[in-house]
């Protein structure tokens, strides 16, 4: 199944009173069913932020975050977990260095009262290109690409329909980083996901992006297609600045 994702109205402030931070005014957006949306913008401009809304890390949001029109809060945590699942920038983080790759995937199968274990972690391993070998490694028995491929399939084992994806390739050396964006880029095709991409690269959104939001200090100046990087069709002059600057 593929999903779409709308927020509308979405705004985020951290703390109260005077020192209180107005993170996200007013965001609204709809990616359509299979689309892969690009978030860009500076540092701190609040694209995490929008994600962690998504998936509810964050739950101090006003407005309306819509999955296939249902709203994320109506969601219960079992459904939420099946449906969208997020992967992070540092694959040395987002791992426990005392978890095998087996403990990672088995863990939410367990979870979700899932048969078929092996099958569903040989498969999912095949999936990123990873050996069914390498189950019983530890992260620190893998390299970062290897390690990020990892996180991937954990992303993977619950079969959701929605990657929400946190510069997940950030942290990576220049030459694995494309073998990463094929990765997804191919996954997307073979599954339908829909994917939601934050990335500061330009070169990242020409790659996998149909459309991408400039963020500026929480706002949205624009909503481009990929066409508009070359030709810089951006009306705003900080989308502009952006995309000239690449
Ligand atoms: P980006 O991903 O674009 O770099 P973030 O979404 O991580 O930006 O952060 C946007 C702003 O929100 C930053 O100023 C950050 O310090 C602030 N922020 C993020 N999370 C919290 C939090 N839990 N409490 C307070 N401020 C936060
Ligand atoms: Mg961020």
């Amino acid at each position: 199944m593929t999903v779409s994702v709308e927020t509308r109205n979405l705004s985020i402030t951290f703390g109260h009173g005077p020192t209180a931070l107005k993170v996200l005014p007013d965001i609204s957006f709809l990616v359509e069913p299979g689309e892969c949306f690009g978030l860009v913008g500076e540092s701190g401009s609040g694209k995490s932020t929008v994600l962690r809304c998504i998936s509810m890390l964050t739950d101090f949001w006003k407005g309306e975050i819509l999955i296939n029109g249902k709203s994320v809060r109506d969601m219960p945590l079992i459904e939420r977990c099946r449906t969208l699942q997020m992967v992070f920038q540092d694959p040395y983080g987002s791992l426990h260095p005392r978890q095998s790759v087996r403990t990672v995937l088995s863990e939410p199968l367990r979870i979700h009262k899932l048969t078929n274990h092996e099958e569903r972690m040989q498969k999912v391993l095949s999936d990123v290109g990873l050996p069914g070998s390498f189950l019983d490694r530890f992260p620190h028995q893998l390299s970062g690409g290897q390690r990020q491929r990892v996180a991937i399939a954990r992303a993977l084992i619950l079969e959701p329909s929605l990657l929400l994806l946190d510069e997940p390739t950030s942290a990576l050396d220049v030459s694995v980083q494309a073998e990463i964006l094929n990765l997804l880029q191919r996954l997307r095709e073979e599954h339908g996901f829909t994917y939601i991409m934050v990335t500061h690269d330009l070169a990242v959104v020409d790659h996998m992006c149909d459309r991408f939001a400039v963020m500026l200090r929480g706002e949205i100046t624009e909503i481009l297609p990929r066409e508009a990087i070359p030709g810089c069709e951006a009306v705003h002059p900080y989308s502009r600045e952006l995309i000239g600057a690449s």
